[in-house]
């Protein structure tokens, strides 16, 4: 009834154990794992790292533009303060507006128009090509109509317009090949309003690269390609039709365009309308880096969960042995409370039974005697287990090492439990070679542990009832064997018995009494001699443990390591 209880509590405690390691831990790790997981499916699902990318080109576009436009108007403004008066004399005007001319070869034409008419001069370099003079016949001719007839209403538009300039722009064709013209159209701030006065340049499309994209395009690439680190930009302006098929080549390119098309494009609508903005990374795609942040993140994602689900098994592991421990050291108490209780009625009944003189024979007064005097040994030997233990713990166990001779003191140890031994009705068989050499040993503590394997030998014994102790010399060390026919031990089980604490689960265990600290003292002695303890068993046949301690190192008379504190 009270084994079930315990059984049940037992039960209970590991059952909220997981419980809390389920909901504090689990539970929340596995939550997070999960949302990183979806999350990462949707930035996956929705291209949502290309869509960032993206926003950012079109900021860069933009930015790109409104310095482009700048500086557009400013050398739209620089061409018109340059302007002759509309009240000069014809000859007058033409004679300025060549000067502008020679002055900006980048202009390909400019014209000057009021109520008297529309002076139209051209770049007088480029008058060798034939399509440039048809162009200057054609625009002097359909700028006269065109202005003679909406010059009112255009400069009724452009005096709203930003600094009084209106652009305008397109393709146009060259012997050598297609290429962009644009035009500015402004008034000149100084006539007054009433009149019609109307000037323009037109910018040869060749020559825009050199004097203002280049510069603006291979700042910002620069500019931005710092900013952001990682990847380079690399942006170009092309006309915007380009993809229509139109053999046009791009306007400009940025140092490290490469091939290839861009990510992101912005039409330009105001200043170079029919020019278009492009932007793309050096050598990569939005859509690779994307991919890659992808597939990264999920790497990241399985290496910390691998990690998290480590951390739970290994927690789980030491929570465990800290609960196997901790019930171990509960039956400990309840074990030696009972090893201390048998011994201590038996005294006092026997005690009790001669100080009432009800005993008369004098061999009985004896027997009475010496059981006394066994059920006291005993209980020193638990209580000397039980402090040798707690000094180990608290790492003050000290050995007094000696220069003995193990086979006397093994001898001498036996002797005091031959008669014990066959009380119980052992076979016993000892085998000592007497010729071992000294050894430096702690006497008192050998004989503990050689005390602690026969008690063993003698309690985990049922039907054959057999004990041998063997002391010898192999390869440099004294070996001391202690073999019996009892009921063995496990090989799962053969690992864990020098633990302190540990009892294994045979049935006939459990109903003998016992600590669990006898083979984990045994181990540390013998560890402490720089030696150690094995053990062979079958279960339901018998086991021998063997104490090998080296002869070498105990004969070392003067090492300091061989007095003195042990390790613990
Ligand atoms: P205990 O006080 O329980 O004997 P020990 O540390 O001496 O503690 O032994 C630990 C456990 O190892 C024992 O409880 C028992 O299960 C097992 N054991 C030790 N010696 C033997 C043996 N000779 N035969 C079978 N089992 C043994």
């Amino acid at each position: 009834m009270k084994l079930k209880k315990r059984k049940f509590l037992r039960g209970f405690t590991r059952f909220r154990l997981m419980l809390t390691l389920g909901l504090a831990v689990l539970l929340p790790a596995a939550a997070l794992i999960y949302v990183n997981f979806s999350q990462l499916r949707a930035i996956e699902r929705d291209k949502g790292i290309e869509a960032i990318f993206n926003r950012e080109f079109q900021d860069v576009l933009a930015i790109t533009e409104k310095k482009i436009n700048k500086k557009a108007y400013t050398m739209a403004e620089e061409a018109r303060e340059l302007f002759p008066s509309p009240d000069t004399d014809t000859q007058e005007k033409e004679k300025r507006l060549d000067l502008i001319l020679a002055q900006k070869p980048w202009l390909s034409h400019a014209f000057l128009y009021d109520e008297k008419g529309l002076v139209f001069r051209s770049q007088p370099g480029l008058m060798g090509d034939k399509y440039f003079r048809e162009e200057h016949d054609h625009m002097t001719e359909s700028y006269r109509l065109w202005l003679g007839k909406e010059g009112k209403m255009q400069m009724a538009g452009i005096r709203k317009r930003p600094k009084g300039i209106s652009f305008s722009g397109g393709q146009v064709k060259r012997e050598s090949g297609d290429t962009y013209l644009a035009g500015a159209m402004f008034v000149l701030p100084q006539t007054s309003p009433d009149r019609v006065v109307l000037g323009g340049v037109a910018f040869e499309g060749c020559y825009l690269k050199g004097i203002l994209f280049q510069d603006i395009l291979d700042e910002m690439v620069s500019q931005k390609s710092t900013d952001q680190g990682g990847n380079r930009l690399a942006m170009m302006v092309y006309p915007a039709d380009m993809e229509m098929g139109r053999e046009l080549k791009p306007l400009a390119v940025s140092a490290g365009w490469g091939e290839g098309k861009p990510e992101v494009y912005r039409k330009f609508d105001d200043v170079f309308r029919g020019l278009a903005l492009g932007i793309k990374f050096q050598g990569t795609s939005v859509e690779a880096i994307g991919r890659n942040w992808v597939h990264q993140s999920f790497l990241i994602l399985a290496c910390l969960s691998l990690l998290i689900v480590g951390g739970l098994v290994l927690t789980k592991h030491v929570v465990s042995k800290e609960m196997a421990l901790a019930r171990l050291k509960s039956d400990f108490v309840s074990n030696v409370s009972h090893e201390l209780r048998t011994p201590l009625a038996l005294i006092r009944l026997y005690a009790e039974t001669l100080e009432l003189r009800r005993i008369t024979t004098p061999e009985k007064k004896q027997e009475y005697y010496r059981i006394i005097r066994k059920e006291s040994e005993r209980l020193t030997a638990l209580i000397n287990n039980i402090l040798d233990f707690s000094r180990i713990e608290a790492g003050r166990k000290e050995y007094e090492f000696r220069e003995t001779n193990i086979a006397e003191l093994v001898q001498n140890t036996l002797d005091s439990y031959r008669y014990q031994i066959e009380q119980q009705g052992f076979a016993f068989a000892e085998s000592i070679d007497p010729d071992i050499p000294a050894v430096r040993v702690d006497r008192e503590a050998i004989a503990r542990a050689l005390v602690n394997l026969v008690n063993n030998a003698l309690k985990y014994s049922t039907d054959e009832k057999f004990l041998g102790v063997k002391l010898y010399r192999e390869n440099g060390s004294v070996k001391l064997e202690v073999v019996d026919h009892g009921i063995g031990i496990t090989r799962r089980e053969q690992s864990k018995i020098f633990e302190k604490f540990y009892r294994t689960g045979d049935p006939l265990v459990h109903n003998t009494k016992g600590s669990g600290l006898g083979l984990s003292l045994v181990r540390h002695i013998t560890q402490a001699h720089g030696g150690d303890i094995a053990v062979e068993s079958t279960p339901g046949k018998g086991s021998k443990f063997t104490l090998s301690l080296p002869l070498a190192s105990a004969q070392q008379t003067n090492d300091p390591a061989s007095s003195g504190t042990s390790p613990s």
